[in-house]
């Protein structure tokens, strides 16, 4: 099958401002694609140039294998759902999803089913007669996706569409999102600068920083085999520590970091002993002993003190000052020898394959 949307080394400028630099990346058909980054990264600009709501400087558009980088954004085949829903506020809730319908000249009873099945599918029956105005955040919301449903685009953009619901809302969207999207078996692209949302909808997730994609891959992978420092701290709060590479073999490699080894994993860079490289890892992954313990495996062992400690409900946050000075947070569950005061010297660990070797930000 054609791939819904390919984008060819697209560029964007405003004056001197770089929005965008040399993106090129392909979305499948019936996928869940979420571009996710800071803000001022060049998400919503990259979601208008392929709704024709802005035009590249450079680069080509594709949509389900047709450039259609000249063509203007009412004749496209995608639909934008905005962040504030856009609805129409002089339209009741039947004609505001009717609206692209009879656009596009469908005759009043298809107008009408189609009118109640989108209402049913948002769970909204019985409110058709009802104005913008009358509804809740999370309503609209709702309406809004029922009118871009309506008219069954091939490609469906959503710019951060839940930025204005309260937390328990929100994710009562999501769920309400995914399984949508899964019905319906439409192209789905998110934007979004919340990990949480862009982890637990996405099929695959392209990370952008600066106008560019860092990495793009499934939240698995993003979150396991992060490549670059910024990907891992931006989507796994990951810890980033610096080490000099003393050994390395074919996915692995022995790193010195104070005056411990450690063992990480390698799967993105060529690295030689003696090279200075970043590790991300988890918080979550990180242990903790008591200098007494010992432990199985002494090479992976650094030490340091506990400086200070974050209760968060199940688990608590503690900060480390590693032998060598350098700092990191471990989430420790609750165990009754987890119940260390500051200022303990402990020993730090983790799991090799859960250390990665991860491309600095500056290159
Ligand atoms: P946010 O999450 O805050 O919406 P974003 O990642 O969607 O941010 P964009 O809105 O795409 O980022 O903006 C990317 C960069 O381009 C920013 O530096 C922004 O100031 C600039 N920019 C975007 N639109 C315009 C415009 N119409 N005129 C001038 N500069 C713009």
């Amino acid at each position: 099958m054609l791939p819904a949307v390919e984008l060819f080394t697209l560029t964007k400028r405003f004056g001197s401002q770089i929005a965008l630099a040399d993106i090129s990346l392909q979305v499948d058909a019936g996928e869940f694609l979420t571009l996710l980054g800071p803000s001022g990264c060049g998400k919503t600009t990259l979601l208008r140039l392929i709704a024709g709501l802005e035009h590249p400087d450079t680069g080509r558009i594709h949509l389900a294998g047709q450039d259609i980088t000249n063509q203007p954004a009412y004749r496209r085949p995608v639909h934008t759902v905005f962040q504030n829903y856009a609805l129409f506020p002089h339209l009741n809730v039947g004609d505001n999803i009717a609206f692209g319908l009879m656009r596009k000249g469908q005759p009043q009873s298809v107008i009408r089913q189609r009118v109640e099945a989108m209402l049913k599918l948002v769970g909204l029956e019985g409110i058709h007669h009802q104005y913008p105005h009358e509804l809740s955040g999370g309503q609209q919301q709702r309406v809004a996706l029922a009118r871009a449903l309506a008219c069954e685009p091939p490609v469906l953009l959503l710019d951060e569409p839940m930025s204005a619901l309260d937390p328990h809302l929100r994710r009562h969207m999501r769920r309400e999102l995914k399984a949508l999207q899964r019905q319906l078996g439409m192209t789905f692209i998110l934007v979004t600068h919340d990990q949480v949302e862009a982890l637990t909808l996405s099929d695959r997730i392209a990370v952008m920083h600066s106008g560019r994609i860092l990495q793009v891959g499934t939240p698995e992978e993003l979150h396991t085999t992060p490549s670059t420092a910024f990907v891992a701290s931006f989507i796994g709060n990951c810890n980033l520590l610096r080490g000099e590479v003393r050994r390395t073999e074919h996915h692995t490699c022995t790193v010195v970091i104070g005056e411990h080894l450690v063992n990480v994993a390698n799967n993105h860079l060529p690295t030689k002993p003696g090279q200075t490289v970043t590790i991300a890892v988890h918080p979550e992954s990180i242990q903790v002993a008591s200098l007494s313990d010992v432990l199985s495996n002494h090479r992976t062992a650094l030490t340091g003190q506990l400086t200070e400690r974050a209760y968060a409900g199940s688990e608590t946050y503690w900060t480390i000052r590693l032998s060598d000075g350098q700092v990191i947070t471990a989430a420790l569950r609750h165990t009754p020898t987890s119940d260390w005061a500051v200022g303990t010297r402990v020993q730090v660990f983790w799991p090799p394959s859960q250390a990665v070797i991860v491309k600095p930000d500056d290159t």
